[in-house]
C-alpha cells in the first residue's frame, strides 16, 4: 500500500474534524441505546453481511453492530443503517473509513 514519507507523520494531528475522539463512547452516541440496537442487529443478522456477500459466501458469526454509513459521515442510528459484521470485516471497513476521513481532512 502506498504511503506518505515517514517524516510526514511528525506533523501534529489535524483538529478540523468535528469527530472528537476525546469524547467518551456515550457522548459520541454509543450509550445504552446503541447497546440495545446492537442486540437487535446481532439477533437479526447472526452472520456477517460482508462475508455472506463474498463469492463463494462465507458464514462467519456477526459480533459487531456496524454503522453502514459511519456516523462521522452523517450516518444515523436507525436500524436500516446497521448491519451485522464479524470482527475482521468490521476492522477492515473501519480502516477504509479512516482513510476516507484522512483524505477529507486535507
Ligand atoms: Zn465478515
Amino acid at each position: 500500500m502506498p504511503s506518505r514519507p515517514p517524516q510526514l507523520r511528525q506533523q501534529p494531528a489535524r483538529t478540523t474534524s468535528n469527530w472528537d475522539r476525546r469524547k467518551s463512547r456515550h457522548e459520541r452516541g454509543y450509550g445504552r441505546e446503541h447497546e440495545a440496537m446492537r442486540r437487535v442487529v446481532l439477533a437479526e443478522e447472526p452472520l456477517c453481511r460482508l462475508c455472506r456477500a463474498k463469492e463463494p459466501p462465507q458464514f462467519t458469526p456477526s459480533t459487531i453492530a456496524d454503522h453502514i454509513r459511519p456516523k462521522a459521515e452523517g450516518g444515523t442510528d436507525e436500524r436500516e443503517n446497521y448491519q451485522g459484521l464479524c470482527d475482521p470485516c468490521s476492522k477492515a471497513k473501519t480502516a477504509r473509513e479512516s482513510a476516507r476521513a484522512r483524505r477529507r481532512a486535507r
